[in-house]
């Protein structure tokens, strides 16, 4: 796999960065996870808009404008021998001696990997995944897609504990997210979704999910949803770039509806291949 790190395109084992670049020391970077079908970034633009937002929300001025970084995201995809990529890509604050306030000159360190693409598949996605309840105990910037996932890292391994894909958080008794994923709910046929704020990640996969059931009058409300809520939903489902749109079917060891994936997943997980096919 050919992986791109400033400014080089190298087999992922010769990549190295040094000991003291603040990714490795802090955790102090940002990053990007982009679908790519058929060669093609889905939602670019928005995950280019997303990474500013980041970049902003850390204080880092961002290596490369859009157009820099879609040529150079072209160029990774090109070098590929698969053509449905998983992109990654991280921004870090460089490397410096280390001390926790910004260094006065460091050169943001950029790093860029694809690898294959792996979505649900049509059997996975009918069965649908088993997910766990936990407190959402992270900080209060979960809106920038930052490099520090502790937090995150322990709340999604409270699921594999448990034999479970994901991990269903709740702030204060209401729901934000996913470890790693934006949580959609159904009841008596309306969508609910959590709002967008500080405490949870704008999904682009969630940010489209909303776009789709506008689009076809899908009844939504978007609003703070109770625990209560979501443990008496007909439907629950997940939300990301890789996992698209995914079924969650037992939670904290319950059947959610009949067990299986609902009549509304199904809906618009074929609205959301059909966008996918005309992007
Ligand atoms: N929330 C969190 C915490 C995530 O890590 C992710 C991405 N893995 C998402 C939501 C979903 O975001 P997206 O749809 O942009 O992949």
């Amino acid at each position: 796999m050919t992986v791109y790190l400033n400014g080089e395109y190298l087999p992922i084992g010769e990549a190295r960065v040094p000991v003291l670049d603040r990714g490795f020391l802090f955790g102090d970077g940002i990053y990007e996870v982009i679908p790519v079908y058929g060669r093609k970034p889905f939602r670019l633009s928005q995950h280019l808009v997303r990474l500013q937002n980041s970049c902003d929300g850390i204080r880092l001025t961002n290596p490369l404008d859009a157009a820099g970084w879609t040529t150079l995201i072209a160029d990774l995809i090109s070098r590929q021998d698969f053509a449905d990529q998983n992109l990654y890509l991280q921004v870090t604050r460089g490397v410096a001696k280390r001390d926790h306030a910004f260094p006065q000159t460091a050169t943001p360190t950029v790093f860029m990997m694809a690898n294959p693409l792996v979505t649900p598949t049509p059997a996975q996605f009918e069965a649908g995944v088993p997910a766990v309840s936990a407190h959402d105990n992270r900080w209060q910037r979960c809106d920038i897609k930052s490099i520090a996932l502790l937090a995150n890292v322990l709340l999604r391994q409270l699921a594999v504990d448990e034999g479970a894909t994901e991990t269903i958080l709740f702030r204060e008794g209401y729901l934000t997210e996913g470890a790693a994923s934006n949580i959609f709910a159904v009841k008596d046929g309306r969508l609910l979704a959590p709002p967008r704020n500080h405490l949870m990640l704008p999904g682009i996969t969630y940010d489209t999910v909303l776009e789709l059931a506008r689009d076809h009058g899908i009844p939504l409300e978007v609003r703070q949803i109770s625990e209560a809520e979501v443990r008496a939903a007909d439907e629950l489902w997940l939300t990301s770039s890789t996992k698209e749109v995914l079924p969650i079917t037992r939670f904290d060891g319950h059947a959610v509806g009949d067990g299986h994936a609902g009549p509304l997943a199904r809906r618009m997980l074929a609205l959301y291949q059909a966008l996918k096919d005309t992007a």
